[in-house]
């Protein structure tokens, strides 16, 4: 068959794994072993110069680890991918590898907390101008991409607050100024959007959220053309960012069910999201599902699915929050995201917490909004859940 026509959850299951395999064994192996033994000196050259296949050392390449690459290089369509200790590593490790100095990058207000951080914290200390556009504005981010930069940094979906961007627009806008355009693509996954097929330089995620799916694994990963994999790679290599073996594993093994479960999320937040706009104490539902989104257009042609994750704010904010999240039964209360688990937490304390509560307000969160990343339980269930602790936290209202 050819290569082309596989379908993604086929290439989920099988894809990468092949040359992995020993022994016979129809599972990747976790190799812990840090160092790789020669007794032919050449041929230790040899792969310690690149200019044959093998492994030196596990900060620098490990077969568990690179069956992790093969597979996410298929899922995402690129040339190569490499990877990382976690989601930020693969964000910081990037911008370290292609950003100087004097350089400017351009991006958005509504990028994941952590990367929001190096936007404002780390790259000015390096001389490193920043623009963060606002979010879903085209014509700002193109403007300011028109006046040269570096970087373009786009995240579609966004967090906490489910924002589109049209990437196959800002990729045109970034490729004209010359820039390198680079997407997060944690929150759509590969089987929900492919970047790389709209055009952008590079594709990363936090394998951490939805690839892993288990909430027991941390790692990052990027997905591009050789040249600049093998760039941002060598920085890695060198400074040390490397993905656990038993983390490679892990997540493997979660990719294997990828299209299952995000198919289920989607599907539950889709319902989800209904279920909430009808709701008494909503104030607002934020879902790229629903027609009331103001880039449901765009969504609809760029993704094939809305993906797992939503929000909603509610009427008396942090207050009503405090009623009803702890009322949950099938809902995590924590900071993760694309676990099997419903999850559930106030951007404040979850995606944002880096952040003032006016950077917050400035970057348009509501201090009472709720993130949720829906699992992949009967969604019956999670409805009457939800039912439950709202109707409870009414009741702390009208008592009050
Ligand atoms: C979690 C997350 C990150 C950071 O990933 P870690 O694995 O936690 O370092 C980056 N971007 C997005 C969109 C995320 O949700």
């Amino acid at each position: 068959m050819a290569k082309e026509n596989i379908k993604k959850g086929t290439q989920a299951v099988w894809a990468g794994e092949k040359d992995y395999l020993v022994h016979g064994a129809t599972q990747v192996p976790v190799v812990l072993s840090v160092a790789y033994g020669y007794n032919d000196m050449d041929e230790w050259y040899d792969v310690a110069t690149g200019r044959k296949k093998g492994h030196i050392y596990g900060r620098n390449t490990n077969p568990t680890v690179q069956a992790f690459e093969e597979k996410m290089k298929v899922l995402e369509g690129a040339e190569a991918a490499t990877s990382f200790s976690t989601g930020m590593a693969a964000i910081s490790n990037t911008f370290s590898t292609f950003l100087v100095p004097g350089d400017r990058i351009v991006s958005i207000k509504d990028t994941y907390g952590g990367t929001n951080k190096i936007f404002t914290e780390f790259l000015p200390r390096q001389e490193i101008e920043v623009v963060l556009c606002d979010t879903g504005d085209h014509e700002q981010i193109e403007k300011e991409v028109a006046k040269g930069c570096k970087i373009l940094y786009l995240e579609t979906p966004t967090n906490p607050t489910v924002k589109i961007t049209d990437i196959e627009r800002m990729a045109k806008a970034g490729k004209e100024a010359g820039a390198l355009v680079i997407v997060d693509n944690t929150f759509a996954t590969p089987l929900n959007q492919t970047p790389l097929s709209l055009g952008v330089d590079l594709v990363l995620h936090s394998a951490t959220k939805f690839l892993g799916g288990h909430a027991d694994a941390l790692g990052g990963v990027v997905c591009g053309p050789e040249d600049l994999i093998e760039k941002i790679y060598h920085y890695r290599e060198i400074n040390g960012a490397t993905m656990d073996p038993m983390a490679a594993y892990l997540i493997l093994r979660g990719m294997k069910t990828l299209h299952l479960r995000v198919r289920q999320q989607c599907e539950n937040a889709m319902t989800l999201a209904n279920y909430l706009q009808k709701e008494e104490l909503v104030e607002g539902v934020y879902y790229p599902g629903l027609k009331t989104h103001p880039n449901h257009e765009i969504a609809k042609a760029q993704m094939t699915d809305f993906g797992g994750m939503l929000s909603f704010a509610v009427k008396g904010g942090m207050d009503t929050v405090k009623h009803l999240l702890p009322q949950l039964q099938f809902a995590n209360r924590a900071a993760n995201l694309g676990a099997v688990e419903t999850t559930v937490g106030p951007a404040r304390t979850t995606s944002h917490i880096e952040c003032t509560p006016e950077e917050r307000a400035a970057m348009g969160i509501p201090e009472g909004l709720i993130r949720v990343s829906c699992g992949i339980e009967d969604i019956e269930d999670i409805i009457a859940d939800f039912e439950g602790a709202f109707r409870h936290a009414e009741k702390m209202f009208t008592d009050r």
